[in-house]
């Protein structure tokens, strides 16, 4: 475990621009568990400048598409009886919150398509030529969504979070399936942290 500084007033401040841009796409998040913003962006790793890390690259969490039906019996208040849990009520406080037509607005059940993969997809539509070799997400990748970027992001260099999310093995997936990748915390001051192996990954957890 490293502590990283950037070596310049400039990679600070695009640092910082970037970390804005993600707190700003978490606020649109659909995630009832937790809201997750990721961005997709180019690194310059001699200085840790981070080029176009604006909006339109970053991603969050967003509902699926899920067949109609599936909807229905979330919704159904029957059914919200028999299951009674948190997850369930959380959805309809969300629902209700919003004032949404659960028919129209939204397509889903809890479960969303995770900011990872919403940043990849707006990343191959940008306007801009990205060269996809840093992620930046607000908690560390799950497993499925690591799968993907050690699929879609070969030539990834630098992950960044600034939050552990619940589970460990997409760290650990990533860890071992790319070897070169350099994996980073970012804590609440904005220090930065190389995590060189899962046992650093878990110390930093514990003292976030
Ligand atoms: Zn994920």
């Amino acid at each position: 475990m490293r502590i990283i500084t950037l070596n310049s007033a400039r990679a600070v401040s695009r640092f910082n621009l970037a970390l804005e841009s993600l707190e700003e796409a978490r606020g649109k998040s659909n995630g009832i568990r937790g809201k997750v913003a990721a961005a997709v962006a180019d690194i310059d790793l001699s200085s840790y400048a981070l080029s176009p890390v604006l909006t339109d690259d970053c991603g969050y969490n967003r509902l699926p598409l899920e067949p109609r039906a599936a909807l229905e019996r979330l919704v159904d208040p029957e059914l919200a009886k028999e299951l009674g849990s948190d997850k369930h009520a959380d959805l309809l406080e969300f629902i209700a919150e919003r004032n949404l037509d659960p028919m129209v607005d939204l397509q889903s059940r809890t479960d969303v398509v995770h900011a990872e993969i919403d940043a990849m997809m707006k990343s191959l539509h940008s306007d801009f030529l990205i060269e996809r070799n840093a992620l930046l997400v607000t908690a560390s990748p799950c497993i499925n969504c690591s799968r993907y970027i050690y699929e879609f992001m070969p030539d990834l260099q630098a992950l960044f979070f600034t939050g552990a999310y619940r589970c460990e093995d997409g760290v650990d997936f990533l860890g071992r399936m790319m070897p070169d990748l350099k994996i980073h915390g970012v804590d609440v001051n904005g220090g930065i942290t190389l995590l060189e192996d899962i046992e650093d990954y878990r110390t930093w957890c514990e003292v976030q």
